[in-house]
């Protein structure tokens, strides 16, 4: 993680890189940031532009072998705690144990919150936990000299939830530091921690992020300007909310497309008729946005009868029904599809009745299936 890859946030980035360059770092410091924020992303960050060994004014090298080790999450000076639970998945009772499933966690998207995590692990239902022997253990993991960096560096996420006896033995590590190591303290509900941790350590607050900066975050993720607005609109800055809306709104809208091709293919007309009373009831950028999703499915479908079939981007569980219709249309066929398709986007973004448009690009597109 660079810092270039966090939307936003200049002004916590500017502090963390002079922090750097000025050798002004303290030795506990606290991400304190709002639930799915920056807080993780910009721990991770920071740690890579502490270790990289050739970082520049703006950033770290991202090439540089520490920066490598740290893309991965495998940098041997750079140490994590965060809760775990009994899981159908993890045979152990450390967070050395969960560590391979902490690293894909991290590095699929770290803006997630608690439940995320206890979903990812397959402990969903139970709670997280920081044991005492875990937080003990700490100074087992830092006793060694860093192997490579000038600094260890320890990552604690959501020292929130320990209890009594695992934060007074944080607070014990903290106040007496072995030499060179660094703590970042993770939080995204710093009301819960022990008054005694919050003054033991530098506090960096991290705001929510923008609208704007939920917009580049869903456009990374090729989600359309149409639904990212109503995403935008709905999540307050939060990109772990942002994400479960993006995949609500995408399972949602394949179910519809499955439904709407097996009416096109059966000639269906009466549910055809039922369903584009749906469609003109629609707000425009959903009706829009649908239209997008059938343009984008085809073409896939065009990839996949080109026989380039790796190229697909599709989910799995499109992908069977990908490949199904595929086989119910010629290429040529499929190209005229995408002509009707974006003519009926046109349309609908010149307020022509979208019930009367859908109808009508149903009928059309019943008539290129081949059936037997
Ligand atoms: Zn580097």
């Amino acid at each position: 993680m660079l810092l270039k890859n966090i939307p936003g946030q200049e002004s916590i980035k500017s502090i963390l890189r002079r922090s750097v360059q000025n050798s002004h770092l303290a030795h506990a410091q606290l991400f304190d940031y709002p639930a799915g924020g920056g807080g993780l992303a910009m721990a991770l960050a920071f740690a890579t532009y502490i270790n990289c060994e050739n970082r520049n004014e703006d950033d770290s090298c991202g090439v540089c072998a520490s920066c490598a080790k740290m893309s991965k999450l495998i940098h041997p000076d750079f140490h994590f705690i965060f809760p775990i639970a009994t899981s159908k998945k993890v045979d152990g009772k450390t967070s050395e144990a969960f560590l391979p499933l902490w690293r894909s966690f991290l590095l699929e998207n770290p803006y997630r919150i608690l439940p995320d995590w206890l979903d990812h692990i397959g402990a969903d239902n139970k709670q997280g936990n920081i044991s005492v022997e875990e937080a003990r253990g700490i100074l087992k993991k830092l006793s060694v000299k860093a192997y490579e960096g000038e600094y260890k560096i320890l990552l604690i996420w959501k020292p929130d939830i320990m209890n009594a006896s695992s934060s007074n033995a944080i607070l014990k590590i903290l106040e007496e530091p072995p030499e060179k190591t660094l703590f970042l303290l993770v939080s995204d509900q710093s009301d819960k921690l022990l008054t005694t941790i919050i003054s033991r350590t530098q506090r960096i607050t991290i705001p929510a992020f923008t609208d704007k900066d939920v917009r580049t975050f869903l456009a990374d993720h090729q989600i359309s300007v149409g639904t990212a607005n109503q995403i935008t609109y709905l999540c307050d800055g939060n990109f772990s909310e942002a994400l479960k809306l993006a995949k609500e709104n995408e399972d949602d809208r394949s179910g519809w497309f499955a439904a709407w091709m097996r009416s096109c293919y059966k000639y269906d007309v009466s549910h055809l008729v039922k369903l584009a009373d749906n469609y003109d009831v629609m707000n425009k950028e959903r009706q829009k946005g649908l239209l997008e999703y059938a343009l984008r499915l085809f073409r896939d479908m065009l990839v996949w009868t080109h026989g380039a079939g790796e190229l697909l981007r599709v989910p799995d569980e499109e992908l069977t029904f990908v490949q199904n219709f595929s086989k119910s249309v010629n290429f040529d066929s499929l190209e005229k599809m995408i002509d009707q398709v974006n003519t009926a986007c046109y349309h609908i973004e010149r307020n022509v009745r979208a019930k009367m448009v859908f109808l009508d690009l149903s009928l059309t597109l019943a008539q290129f299936f081949q059936r037997r």
